[in-house]
Order: structure tokens, then C-alpha cells, then sequence
């Protein structure tokens, strides 16, 4: 499996910062062809990265629970698909802490997703108290359960809540030792990524661990210079055994 590098843009940048990040991508991706590039903008740029990235995906960062109707402000996987989105992430910390995103709303959007031929990237990912007091497996089991009934491709991105946005990565040993957790639930040949507060300085080592197939990316990923140099580190890595 080629390294996998999401790059997750949350809610930032203005449409020429968006044009100038892709253009900087266009021109390093020339030479890189060992890995799987997506990016996720916010809805108003899925149409725009689609027609401008040369070689990558684009994600959606959400989806509405609702397929339309009377519901102002949302934004349907039907309509991120028309725009060229082909993944969505679901369940970003963020969504879960700050918008109240529960399980059971992951579960319909993930049906949404089935019907509309759509990949998700499910995050999953335990917060500094719950890892404390001994709830990390619990945690990251019932967030994975979501997944019961859901049949298609899907992406799984392992992402430590106290990591993200905070500076603090988990050691590529910590994060590879809940990566073979995943992977004994959800079985072989389902790319794993890691997410928080990867950067150009610890993407190899953890894309070196046997159980990281991937990153998702966030702050280091609206900086040109720094995503320009994880791409070209992810793309000349050994990816033999994976
Ligand atoms: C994220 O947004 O999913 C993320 C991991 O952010 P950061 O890389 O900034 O920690």
C-alpha cells in the first residue's frame, strides 16, 4: 500500500490561498508517484480543488445527516459528490466535541455514504482523560462499532484527541501499538492513517511503524513549504512490506 497523506484544511484559507496551495502541490506532485494524496477543504473549494489538484482525492470534512429538504445551512452527500469529492471524513474530534456528533449520527451518515459510492474517513480517537483512566480500548471500540453495518471501502484515521492541533504527536510506538489495535477489529487491508500534529519533522518515523499506512494532516498542511517537504519525505519511503 502507497503511503496514504490527507491533508485536512479545516475551516481556513481564502480562495486565493486555496489556488496558491494547489498550485505549490501541483508542481511537487510532478515528481511523486508512490503515494495517495487527498485533500479536504471546506465545502465552498471541493468544486475548485476537484478541477485543480493533477493527482490526488478530495474529501469533504463533513456531511449533512439529512439527504435535503428544510434544513438551512447543510450540505448533503449528494451535493459534496456532485462537486468531486470522492471521500468524507466522519467523526472528526472536532465534530464529536464541539458540534455533539454521536455515534449513532456517524451510523446515518455512513449509510449515506454507502448509497452514494462515497469513502469514509472514520476518525476515531480517545481523549487525555479517557487514555488516564484505562478507557482507551472501550473508547476506540464503540467508535469503531459504527461500522456494523456498513459495507464499501473505508478509511480509518487514528486520531488521539489531546494530539491534534496541540504540538504534542503520539511516538510513533504509541500511535503504532493502537494502529495493531484497530487493525485486530477491523481486519487486513483497511488503510489506517494517524492524525495529530504530524509535521515535517516525525512523518517518517511514524510512516515507518508497520501499522501506519497513512497521516492526516492538519496544521502542517496549510503551510506550502512544510507539506511540499511531507509529501516528497512520504514518497521516498520503502513501502515494501505494507
Ligand atoms: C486534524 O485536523 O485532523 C489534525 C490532525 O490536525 P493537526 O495536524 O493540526 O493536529
Amino acid at each position: 500500500m502507497n503511503p496514504i497523506i490527507a491533508a485536512n484544511w479545516k475551516l481556513n484559507l481564502t480562495k486565493s490561498d486555496v489556488l496558491e496551495l494547489i498550485t505549490n502541490i501541483n508542481e511537487n506532485m510532478t515528481d511523486i508517484d508512490g503515494l495517495e494524496l487527498i485533500i479536504s477543504p471546506s465545502y465552498p473549494y471541493l468544486e475548485l480543488v476537484s478541477s485543480t489538484l493533477k493527482k490526488g482525492m478530495v474529501a469533504a470534512q463533513n456531511m449533512a445527516l439529512y439527504e435535503r429538504g428544510a434544513y438551512t445551512g447543510e450540505v448533503s452527500g449528494e451535493m459534496i459528490k456532485s462537486c468531486g469529492a470522492s471521500h468524507v471524513i466522519l467523526g472528526h474530534s472536532e465534530r464529536r466535541h464541539t458540534f455533539n456528533e454521536t455515534n449513532d449520527m456517524i451510523k446515518v451518515k455512513l449509510s449515506h455514504c454507502r448509497q452514494l459510492g462515497l469513502t469514509p474517513i472514520l476518525c476515531v480517537g480517545e481523549t487525555l482523560a479517557e487514555r488516564n483512566s484505562g478507557q482507551l480500548k472501550s473508547v476506540i471500540e464503540s467508535q469503531l462499532a459504527v461500522l456494523s453495518e456498513f459495507s464499501g471501502p473505508y478509511y480509518i484515521a487514528y486520531e488521539p484527541v489531546w494530539a491534534i492541533g496541540t504540538g504534542e504527536t503520539a511516538t510513533p510506538e504509541i500511535a503504532n501499538d493502537v494502529h495493531a489495535f484497530i487493525r485486530g477489529i477491523i481486519g487486513k487491508n483497511i488503510p489506517i492513517l494517524y492524525g495529530g500534529s504530524v509535521n515535517e519533522k516525525n512523518i517518517e518515523g511514524l510512516l515507518s511503524m508497520p501499522s501506519i499506512d497513512g497521516a492526516l494532516i492538519g496544521g502542517a498542511s496549510l503551510k506550502a513549504t512544510e507539506f511540499s517537504s511531507i509529501l516528497s519525505i512520504s514518497n521516498s519511503l520503502e513501502r515494501t512490506s505494507k
